[in-house]
């Protein structure tokens, strides 16, 4: 049973006045009670002795004559008083009638009765059949001529005794009553002084266990339940140093994790996702409910599990190479650590080489793709070289044919080399930029004189248009000649003849569009996602046929980039192409060039 303060309190005074009002009247009444008895007791003593003398004077007989003795004695002497003979016959007795005297029991038994037959003087306490009550007796020898002549006895009820008993009974349990009284009004009115401060303790307590830890007690109070106060305020102190100090740390590793490029994934000692950072899940496209699942279920990589078991069963780190499938393959490299210490489980690291592999394999490509292209006409000059050395003598004519292949290849490798340096520079960042507003009317006009005359032997029409207001664009004059020559050609190298190429310059908003269209052969739709790729050639027999080096896209995609514009193409098989980018009209915000090196996603895969 929940009892509360105050019914404690009650029940402890009132234990404590129960048990001492008990005490108090026990030992009172016994007190009191001796003391009573004693009173009585000396005082029948000296009224035995004065009825024993009177008996002992006495020296009429007969049974009349000491019944009326014992009747005037008992008058005078407040009390009974009984003559007993020697032989314990009673033969005079105040409260009982004469006639009864015969009948009276012997009273020679009586202890008082014996004692003072003995000589002595007899006392004894008993309860009194007769008279019903509790009594006292004092019995005292009386001699008459010297010889013992009978027991005068003196007895006294002690009703009065019972009586006082009873008065002191009464006060006791009054007092009692009283002092219940006042423990119960005493109680009352503590209680609700202790229990505001245990109910503030009480209250403090438990909103810092609801993680208020900035509530104090504030006690002052120099007894148990202040030092219960300020205990608790030194816990919540403490934790919540504590806490603060385990949040920044949290921050910090967390922050470490959110910062970090690598995947991460930490598996418990059940084998249960407990924590993936948010580069591993942009990696993996992963669920954002992944905690508390199993890694497989999360990644479902069966390489990876057997990974993370290794790590477990064997208690060391091991690495390995996955492949992820789905939406997004990747290549990842990942490190498993059984991590020690209390916790348990495994840190797993990822990182990701999708794109170092794959520019790995590019520049693999690349490589190939110049040795293959260098071979070709080294290959022919070096035949075309020794056949001449032969008929240099035999045959002048076919001499000179053989130097026009030397020429004719030689050039190519000339080509090759300017494109690949022009490449390298570009990569290299070396290909400084210098910009300027460049009115592009003059401009294509410009470029176009420089193919009139190709253009008019194979029949050819070249024409440009231009918005009647179109700004001028900001481009860097060497590169942006480079882009539209190298257009302008593949449109006369690549269409027949009789073809039209027309150049059109077009406003936009921040930006002008050139394009160059011919009705020339087109390019097969699949070609086009790829056209801009270091050496993808659509025909590559074709190309070489007309000094082509299949870098020529690729230059120009690079260039109209550094400048801050973008490249495209439309075509289709056998109804004309048109190529087109775009220049800023104001000064750019070039976008990072990215590191040197010649493998770019434009590097192209190999061609033949
Ligand atoms: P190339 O040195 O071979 O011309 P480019 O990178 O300039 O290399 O062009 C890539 C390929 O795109 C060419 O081999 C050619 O097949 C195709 N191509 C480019 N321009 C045209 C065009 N105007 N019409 C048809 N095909 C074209």
């Amino acid at each position: 049973m929940k009892l509360g303060l105050r019914a404690k309190l009650f029940l402890l005074s009132l234990g404590l006045i129960v048990t001492s009002a008990v005490a108090a009247y026990t030992y009172l009444r016994g007190a009191l009670e001796r003391s009573l008895v004693e009173d009585v007791r000396s005082d029948l003593r000296v009224r035995a002795r004065l009825v024993a003398r009177e008996a002992g004077d006495v020296t009429l007989d007969g049974p009349a004559r000491w019944q009326q003795l014992a009747l005037d004695l008992g008058k005078r002497a407040e009390a009974r008083v009984t003559f007993i003979r020697a032989d314990g016959t009673v033969f005079g007795d105040s409260e009982v009638a004469l006639s009864d005297l015969p009948s009276m029991e012997n009273h020679r038994d009586r202890p008082e009765v014996l004692t003072a037959l003995a000589g002595g003087e007899g006392v004894s306490e008993r309860y009194s059949a007769t008279i019903r009550q509790r009594m006292l007796y004092v019995a005292a020898p009386f001699h008459r001529d010297g010889k013992l002549a009978g027991v005068a006895r003196v007895a006294l009820s002690l009703s009065r005794v019972d009586a006082a008993v009873a008065d002191l009974r009464r006060l006791a349990l009054i007092a009692a009553l009283l002092a219940i009284g006042v423990a119960v009004v005493l109680s009352s009115a503590a209680a609700p002084l202790a229990w505001r401060e245990a109910r503030s303790l009480t209250d403090a307590a438990r909103r810092m266990a609801a993680g208020d830890l900035a509530t104090r007690t504030r006690s002052e109070g120099q007894d148990e339940l202040g030092e219960l106060g300020r205990a608790l305020d030194q816990l919540a102190e403490g934790l919540s140093s504590t806490l603060s100090e385990l949040r920044a740390e949290r921050d910090r590793v967390s922050g470490i994790l959110t910062g970090m490029q690598e995947g991460v994934l930490l598996v418990d000692r059940n084998g249960r996702v407990a924590l993936v950072n948010p580069a591993l899940r942009e990696m993996l496209l992963l669920p954002p409910d992944a905690q508390g699942k199993t890694p497989l279920e999360v990644i479902r990589h069966a390489e990876l599990k057997s990974l993370l078991d290794e790590t477990t069963e064997h208690d060391e780190a091991r690495q390995r190479e996955i492949e992820v499938a789905g939406l997004r393959p990747r290549r990842l490299l990942v490190r498993a650590v059984p991590l020690a210490g209390g916790q348990g489980g495994t840190l797993a690291v990822f990182v990701d080489l999708t794109d170092t592999r794959r520019l790995e394999s590019l520049r693999r490509d690349f490589v190939a793709n110049v040795s293959h292209e260098l071979r070709t006409p080294v290959t022919a000059i070096r035949s075309a070289a020794e056949t001449l050395d032969s008929a240099l003598d035999r045959d002048p004519g076919a001499a000179r044919q053989f130097l026009e292949i030397i020429d004719r290849n030689a050039a190519r490798l000339h080509g090759l080399v300017e494109d690949l340096l022009d490449l390298s520079r570009i990569d290299s960042q070396k290909y400084q930029l210098a910009f300027e507003a460049i009115d592009l009317n003059d401009f294509i006009d410009h470029a176009l004189a420089m193919f009139r005359e190709r253009a008019t032997k194979k029949g050819i029409t070249l024409g440009y248009a231009s918005d009647s207001d179109l700004p001028p664009a900001f481009a860097d004059p060497k590169a942006l000649d480079h882009v539209v020559v190298n257009l302008i050609d593949n449109a006369v190298k690549y269409c027949p003849n009789g073809s039209t190429v027309r150049v059109h310059a077009k406003k936009g908003a921040d930006s002008v569009r050139i394009t160059v269209a011919d009705d020339g052969p087109g390019i097969e739709e699949r070609h086009l996602p790829r056209l801009f790729e270091r050496f993808y050639r659509v025909d590559a027999g074709r190309s070489r046929e007309l000094g082509g080096t299949g870098l020529g896209l690729s230059i120009v995609k690079n260039l109209v980039e550094a400048m801050g514009g973008s490249v495209g193409v439309e075509s289709k098989a056998g109804s004309g192409t048109e190529f087109f980018f775009s220049l800023k009209t104001q000064m750019p915000e070039l976008p990072e060039r990215s590191a040197p090196n010649a493998t770019n996603e434009d590097s192209g895969s190999r061609q033949s």
